[in-house]
């Protein structure tokens, strides 16, 4: 079954819980048992498990990653577009995640969420893909 839904960012990087969407769809869909995959198909953004319950881990990862990667720090990329530190960004955190669907209940840890991570924004219509096979 595959599903898609779209999201507005608000500013140039920010991290987004989308575990009540993707619980939704998952609940919607029927289906009791398999693997659901969470896809976005953005070479500026990326999606990641992790806590969302403290806000500030969501800023720490971003600090984090800004010190890994450093904005306009001389890549090829920023000739073009400007948003070399994003694409880089981008492959580090990486473009999908997998989880178990266990009777009908998606199988995720207590304190994690599964967070949108946008690092050249703000944008209209984000897109995510849900597959649950
Ligand atoms: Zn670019």
């Amino acid at each position: 079954m595959y599903t898609e839904f779209f999201i507005n960012t608000h500013s140039e990087e920010e991290i987004i819980d989308l575990t009540d969407e993707v619980e939704e769809i998952v609940k919607k869909s029927g289906k009791k048992d398999g693997i659901v995959h969470i896809y976005v198909p953005h070479a500026t953004a990326g999606i990641i498990l992790n806590e969302s319950a403290d806000p500030n881990i969501k800023t720490d990862f971003l600090k984090a990653l800004e010190k890994i990667v450093p904005k306009h720090a001389g890549y090829l990329h920023d000739r073009i577009d400007g948003n070399g530190a994003a694409h880089i960004k981008s492959s580090i955190v990486g473009s999908s995640i997998t989880l178990p669907l266990k009777d009908g209940k998606l199988i995720i840890g207590t304190w994690q969420s599964i967070m949108f991570c946008e690092f050249d924004g703000p944008r209209r219509n984000r897109k995510i893909i849900v597959q649950i096979i």
